[in-house]
């Protein structure tokens, strides 16, 4: 048995952090939502009004209040900025409508790699986001692309707001992911896109069950080897 690094990257609401956070239960590894991470950023940048800029202010700003992460009592994972829980305000749509460009700053992008290529060297990690298979963890033993259709992810991204009680309009969120899947998949550092040796599944129609029974087969055929 050995641990391993799995990169599950893909556009927004294909459903990687749900499988993600699953899996690393089943696996007991670590998982890292590294969206979270950008969503802090420009959670920093909004709250003191900070533009492109403006990046080494939003630099600072991350340094003061460093990013982490924890768990409730039921096991939903907390993201706090220092000694902030910011798990609900990083989901608003502010935050969401405005991360493509935080995200697309070299410099943001250089930090938080950084950072979470330290998270992943004790090995026995699942990380998902946009450029983990690319940037982050090229050498990862499994690297997973998700897609779905924009009208699925949409409905699933619905879904999700409503629960958490985010107001939403179905056709505006349509056309945030259409257009956030275009901003990060045409910007010019670590765009979105899967990597070479990726395994691309297409999840529309599939349950969140199906698309985790496909990835741990994957996962503890390549452990079961080691
Ligand atoms: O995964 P989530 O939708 O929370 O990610 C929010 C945004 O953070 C993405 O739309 C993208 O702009 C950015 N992101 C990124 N690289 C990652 C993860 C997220 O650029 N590894």
């Amino acid at each position: 048995m050995k641990d391993i690094r799995i990169a599950i990257d893909g556009p927004a609401s294909s459903g990687k952090s749900t499988v993600a956070k699953i899996i690393a239960k089943d696996l007991g590894y670590t998982y890292l939502d590294t969206g979270a991470m950008y969503r802090c950023a420009t959670y920093l940048a909004l709250k003191n009004k900070l533009t492109e800029e403006n990046v080494s202010l939003i630099l600072e700003e991350l340094a003061k209040h460093p990013i982490s992460f924890s768990r409730d009592t039921s096991g939903n994972q907390l993201v706090y900025l220092g000694d902030t829980d910011v798990t609900l305000a990083i989901r608003q749509n502010d935050i969401t409508n405005n991360v493509s460009w935080v995200s697309a700053l070299p410099e943001i992008r250089e930090e938080l790699v950084a950072q979470q290529r330290r998270i992943a060297e004790g090995g026995a990690i699942i990380m998902d986001g946009r450029d983990i298979g690319t940037v982050v963890l090229p050498d990862a033993e499994l690297k997973i692309f998700l897609v779905a259709s924009v009208d699925e992810r949409a409905e699933r991204r619905f879904k999700e707001n409503k629960e958490k009680g985010i107001p939403t309009d179905l056709e505006t969120l349509k056309e945030e992911i259409a257009a956030r899947d275009y901003k990060d998949s045409h910007r010019k550092v670590s765009p979105l896109k899967a990597a070479e040796d990726a395994i691309t599944f297409d999840t529309t129609g599939i349950s969140i069950e199906g698309v985790v029974t496909f990835i741990e087969e994957k996962a503890n055929k390549i452990i079961d080897k080691g």
